[in-house]
């Protein structure tokens, strides 16, 4: 059983700011950029998102607290809890955390996360990824089709690349760059405080343990040079709205060959016209005549893909009623199969009948029996007995 505050390592009657206070230690600790490719470290980031998710929200967090985690199942909004082992994706948790802090850090905190997030300075980044060139974002449009088939999107960044002329170097040649004569190279200097020395980094060269005494002319030093750079991105197949790519190295240079930032690409997706999307079912409404729907009929529907998909409706089909068709709904971006289609039957009542039409319609009505129209029976059938009582 789950314990939604041991996990947070919070008391039972923690406030809010707490709550959240806790969950931003535990999320940057395991966040993924932090931690790649490390599967415990995902699994902990999920755990905490979902602990958040439910205790920030104070209706779930009433819930929780009085039935556990098994009386939030199926509770509107769920989310998380509603289907009771947790985050599935990655994508969900990172939509948590982006909901606690995407919008800045509020009161006090000063910087947003993503400031330092992407700002490469500072808080978010490690001492070593100090030089590292910084990271960007970019959202991203796509229409249904191109997120439902996958495709391809070239895009124009302004970035800081790598300088050709000293290949990142920032001197003319290797010659051009000495040892810091204040820190031998080290890139840190001890400092004797009585008994303490502590170590700091060196000011002369600010932890590089190098001096450019050569610059290169045509980045003066730095190594990189600001760019308008051409980048293919792929996108996969089945990607969703709120989702987030990641591709390494495809940020700023770092300053004298430090390895470059990362970019981040948001996924926009538009609505289509006629599909909606629930993960990775998607839904159609299907207009039906009233002979089709009493007859049954067969059909030939438009799978998201661009295909087309043949579905056969028996007699009597109802208004309301969901074929599901499977394996037509879009593919899964993690490559685990495909969703289904539902498809929602609407039955159209006929318009604008002829003089000819009406008449052939009271004929079939006179041969009615109540056993064609059970539902207006049992209708009736309730409201008499209601009105004899
Ligand atoms: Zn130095
Ligand atoms: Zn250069």
């Amino acid at each position: 059983m789950k314990d939604f505050y041991n996990i947070l390592e919070i008391s039972r009657d923690a406030s809010p700011e707490e709550i959240k206070k806790a969950y931003r230690k535990k999320a940057l600790a395991y966040h993924p950029d932090r931690n790649p490719n490390n599967s415990d470290a995902e699994a902990k980031f999920k755990e905490v998102s979902e602990a958040y998710e439910i205790l920030s929200d104070e209706n779930k967090r009433k819930i929780y607290d009085q039935y556990g985690a098994e009386g939030l199942k199926g509770f509107p909004g769920g989310g998380a809890a509603g289907g009771g082992p947790g985050f599935s994706s990655m994508e969900e948790a990172l939509r948590t955390f982006m909901g606690a802090f995407g919008g800045g850090m509020g009161s006090g905190g000063g910087e947003s996360i993503f400031e330092s997030f992407f700002g490469g300075g500072g808080g978010f980044e490690t001492e070593a990824r100090e030089k590292r060139g910084t990271s960007k974002k970019l959202s991203l449009s796509l229409t249904f089709e191109e997120a439902a088939r996958g495709c391809e999107k070239e895009v124009f960044l302004n970035t800081y690349g790598s300088c050709e002329a000293c290949k990142g170097l920032g001197a003319k040649s290797h010659k051009g760059i000495q040892t810091c004569p204040t820190c031998q190279g080290r890139g840190q200097i001890l400092q004797s405080r009585g008994f303490f020395s502590m170590s700091s980094t060196c000011p002369a060269c600010h932890g590089e343990g190098k001096k450019i005494i050569d610059s290169c002319s045509e980045c003066r030093g730095s190594g990189r040079i600001k760019s308008k750079r051409k980048v293919k991105i792929k996108i996969p197949a089945g990607v969703d709205n709120g989702m987030r790519l990641k591709m390494t190295g495809y940020g700023d240079a770092g300053a004298q060959g430090s390895p470059a930032g990362d970019l981040y690409v948001y996924i926009e997706v538009a609505t289509h016209p006629a599909f909606v999307r629930d993960g990775d079912d998607v839904s159609l409404e299907l207009p039906i005549t009233f002979t089709e729907a009493a007859l049954g009929c067969k059909k030939e529907i438009p799978t998201p893909l661009g295909g087309v998909c043949k579905i056969t409706l028996p007699e009597g089909t109802q208004s309301g009623k969901v074929f599901r068709v499977k394996n037509k709904g879009l593919p899964n971006v993690h490559g685990q199969g495909h969703g289904d289609m539902l498809v929602h039957i609407r039955v159209e009542t006929p318009v604008k009948l002829s003089e000819k039409q009406k008449e052939l319609l009271h004929a079939l009505e006179k041969l009615d029996t109540s056993q064609n129209h059970p539902e207006c029976k049992s209708f009736f059938e309730k409201i008499k007995s209601f009105f004899s009582n």
